[in-house]
This record gives structure tokens, C-alpha cells and sequence, in this order.
């Protein structure tokens, strides 16, 4: 029997989101789940899958210090789109491909990475500015793509939209059957 049929622990992973499992870190005024700290469905789906979860960092609350940033309002790509929150995008999106890396390599699965659509840093495909709603990502989900693609690492990303929450629900589910 081999080694890894005695180690009895899952070998699946999401990378998702600060905020998805802990709402308290997004801009004030726009949680969507009131009261409860995670965002529940997305949670329960990964949780009755036995994944484990590992959350990326909130550049948000980081940038400034999280002192200021915990308190922050929400704030559009173009105020995050300046040099000082770029470098800090790049710096967290390489740590956290150099993890992804060290997971694969130790044979275990990355199953899937999440982000959380309308966020300036975080969103997969879109994005809400003065002109209306555009096809982007967020920058620090731009740092992590192109990371991915230089290692090669083809792992899928959802965008969770919080409004449609079903649906993001959904395209995650058919990932989680296609590792099952
Ligand atoms: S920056 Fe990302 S992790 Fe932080 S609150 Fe926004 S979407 Fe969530």
C-alpha cells in the first residue's frame, strides 16, 4: 500500500477569497449575507465536499495598513488602479502562486481558485465603473492570472457573483464533479 492511502486527509483545494469566508474584511456598506460572517452557500458547497480551504490575502484591508483599511469605503478600479496597490497585487499574487506551486507539487489537487465579481481587486470578469459595467478583472486576480500562466498552471477560476449567487453556486458544483 502506498503512502498516500494510509494518509487518510483530503487532497483537494479551493483558494478562495478573504472575503468569502470572512465578510467583515469587504468595504463597508456592501455585504450581502447580513450578519453572518461568511458567504454561505459558496462555505457549505466546499464544506460538504471536504475541500480544504485556504484564503488568499484582502489586498484591500492590507493596503494602508489594515488599521485604515478595515475601515475603508468601497472605492472603484480607477482609485485602486495607482503604482503603491499594484506592487502590493504583484507581491501577494506571486506568494500566492509559490503556494499553489508547493500544494501541486506535493501531490495534492488544486481544484479551483474563487473570486468575487465587481471587486477592483478580486473580480474574474467584471467590473462596475463610471461607464457602466465592463469585462475585467481586478487587479490582484490580473497579478494572479498572469502568475498562473507562466507556471503553466491551468486551474479553474470562478468568479462568484454575490448577486446570482445560484449560478456561481452551479459552475462551482460541476467543478467539484469533475474532481469527485
Ligand atoms: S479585496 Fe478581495 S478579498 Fe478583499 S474584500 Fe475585496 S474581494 Fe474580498
Amino acid at each position: 500500500m502506498d503512502k498516500q492511502k494510509k494518509d487518510k486527509r483530503s487532497r483537494k483545494f479551493v483558494f478562495v477569497p478573504f472575503c468569502l469566508m470572512c465578510q467583515a474584511f469587504q468595504a463597508r456598506g456592501i455585504v450581502r449575507y447580513d450578519w453572518r460572517a461568511s458567504i454561505n452557500p459558496i462555505m457549505q458547497e466546499l464544506l460538504d465536499n471536504d475541500i480544504n480551504i485556504i484564503q488568499m490575502p484582502c489586498p484591500e484591508s492590507q493596503f494602508g495598513g489594515y488599521e485604515k483599511g478595515l475601515k475603508r469605503e468601497p472605492k472603484g478600479l480607477s482609485g485602486y488602479d495607482v503604482p503603491e496597490f499594484r506592487e502590493l497585487c504583484d507581491k501577494l499574487a506571486l506568494e500566492t502562486v509559490e503556494k499553489i506551486k508547493a500544494i501541486i507539487n506535493n501531490d495534492y489537487e488544486v481544484v479551483s481558485i474563487l473570486g468575487i465579481e465587481m471587486s477592483p481587486s478580486c473580480a474574474v470578469n467584471y467590473q462596475y465603473t463610471n461607464k457602466g459595467m465592463i469585462n475585467r478583472s481586478g487587479i490582484f486576480m490580473e497579478y494572479l492570472r498572469d502568475y498562473l500562466e507562466k507556471e503553466k498552471l491551468r486551474i479553474p477560476v470562478i468568479g462568484i457573483n454575490r448577486r446570482y449567487i445560484n449560478k456561481s453556486l452551479e459552475q462551482l458544483k460541476q467543478i467539484m464533479r469533475k474532481f469527485s
